[in-house]
């Protein structure tokens, strides 16, 4: 078991008032972590010290914070024992996600260390004589990041990598279901060297979140929020930013589409699908969520994938590699469990896999999905996943963009051109020909559209996401006024 601590202003601190709450092993119910429940007081006072060490550390040159985020880089992938272990113990992923999570995040801080150099601005012509007239990206002030438990080293890492990088300071709020893992990227900053203050680490109970949060929304030095989780979550955190009028970045959740066109390379296509639908259980935003599959080739596709998926490992995954560990908790369980039923219900097919009754759940696919059924639109977050049969591309493309949701998309074919403007013509952020719908590399623009959320994380865009673009002019001769 693990006992973790807030981290303000530099100091390992428990809550006021010494309040804890516990995150409990999904497959076992065992103690995993004992985390401090911050009140609101201290929620402030982590944007107290964010607020307090900001001008030092905005002042800092770019190759200063650089050094320091390469830094973080090096400690994080240190630390991969110790991530694998928490992310078992506190969401029960495997082994082969906790290092992918460690991989990808440590590559987020080294382009995040990339690109504090390529924080530009340019000159633009002014009518007035005399006038330089600049636009300059300045540090935006406090960042208040919350990331979610499914990719909690990513997402934790991409909380705070772009906005370090731009100058800022920044409140980590930990996930109540993956608090120690997300508390060791604050230790591996601290490692680095961060100065104290430039990053400040809060965990509350589920309870509170609500009022922790908008402790620090309402805080006047918070200048930014970015939120990573669910949807519903997401307006609400949208709601206390425009009362607060915060500008925020939302990624939230996705419901992403496969389209498999009737010239796909069929191997190809089974791969991309079943990558894209059982990494990390399915838990993930850009998870293949639904398989939308030209007729013409679908019993062949149907098979194949269904050979694929019902042979993945599938176990606990703190005794041996798996493909599939332990699903976060028995809600999903119960969620996916409904979805089967619902879909079989109403003439589905089941494929392989089938309900579980507890967190280790099988690989799971339902064929002739229709509109009707509840797994149509809404995210399963779990192995189970749809195939809908569509005849040609334009009920593809109709099917594809039947969804509230906008994240990420894939498209299989082996005309590049047609498969292309299939892609062009999907309502999501992010779309890969021939790929799977699960790809993040840190220098790509990462958002979606519709109930996805707004903005973008990664590479230059985040640096317009994080920083504040600014008019300033140098009069060089005597100005000119009409009175
Ligand atoms: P969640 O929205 O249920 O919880 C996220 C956080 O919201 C919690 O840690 C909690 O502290 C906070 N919260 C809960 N109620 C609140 C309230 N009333 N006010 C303020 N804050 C509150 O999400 P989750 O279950 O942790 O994550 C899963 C979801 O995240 C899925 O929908 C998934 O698709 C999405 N997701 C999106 C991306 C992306 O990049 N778009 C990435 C990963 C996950």
């Amino acid at each position: 078991m693990t006992t973790i601590s807030l981290l303000i202003g530099g100091e390992r601190r428990a809550a006021a008032g010494g309040a804890t709450f516990v995150r409990r092993n999904p497959l076992d119910g065992s103690v995993a972590t004992t985390a401090p429940a911050a009140t609101p007081e201290d929620a402030r006072a982590a944007v107290d010290a964010a607020a307090a060490a900001f001008p030092a550390w905005s002042a800092l040159g770019p190759n200063a914070r650089r050094a320091l985020l390469i830094k973080a880089a090096h400690a994080l992938e240190a630390k991969g024992e110790a991530f694998a272990a928490a992310v078992a113990s506190e969401t029960g992923g495997s082994g082969l996600w906790a290092g992918f999570n460690v991989h990808l995040a440590a590559g987020m801080l080294l382009e995040a260390a990339a690109l504090t150099t390529q924080i530009s601005g340019e000159v633009i012509p002014s009518d007035v004589p005399g006038s330089v007239a600049m636009a300059m990206r300045q540090p935006a002030g406090v960042v208040l990041g919350m990331a979610p438990w499914n990719a909690p080293i990513i997402l934790g890492v991409r909380a705070l990598a772009v906005p370090l990088a731009c100058g800022n300071t920044v409140v980590l709020k930990g996930s109540e279901l993956c608090p120690a893992t997300h508390g060791l990227i604050v230790e591996a900053l601290v490692d680095a060297g961060l100065p104290a203050g430039v990053v400040n680490f809060v965990t509350n109970a589920p309870a509170d979140a609500a009022a922790v949060v908008e402790a620090m929304i309402a805080h006047p030095a918070v200048r930014r929020v970015n939120f990573t989780g669910s949807t519903r979550v997401g307006r609400i955190i949208a709601e206390m930013c425009a009362r607060h009028l915060k500008p925020s970045v939302l990624e939230l959740g996705g419901k992403a589409p496969l389209v498999v066109l009737d010239d796909a390379d069929l191997d190809a296509a089974v791969n991309g699908a079943a990558f894209g639908a059982f990494a990390n259980s399915g838990q993930i935003c850009m998870s293949t969520e639904r398989i939308i599959v030209d007729a013409s080739v679908a019993d062949e596709f149907a098979a194949r994938l269904a050979a694929k998926a019902s042979a993945l490992p599938l176990g606990d995954p703190r005794k041996g590699p798996v493909v599939l560990g332990s699903v976060v908790d028995m809600s999903t369980v119960q969620r996916c469990n409904a979805l089967i039923d619902d879909a079989l219900a109403k003439g589905a097919r089941l494929l392989c896999g089938g309900k579980a009754d507890s967190t280790l759940m099988p690989a799971t696919l339902l064929d002739h999905v229709t509109p009707d059924m509840a797994i149509y639109r809404e995210e399963s977050f779990g192995p189970v996943k749809p195939i809908v049969r569509v005849q040609g591309v334009e009920a593809a493309v109709a099917c594809a963009n039947d969804n509230a949701y906008g994240l990420s998309a894939a498209v299989f074919g082996r005309d590049a051109a047609r498969a292309l403007a299939v892609a062009q013509r999907i309502q999501s952020g992010i779309c890969h020909v021939n790929g799977p719908t699960v790809h993040d590399e840190a220098q790509m623009p990462f958002g979606g559209v519709k109930d996805s959320g707004w903005g973008r994380f990664g590479g230059k865009a985040g640096i317009d996401a994080f920083t504040e673009l600014r008019w300033v002019t140098l009069q060089t001769g005597t100005r000119h006024y009409p009175f």
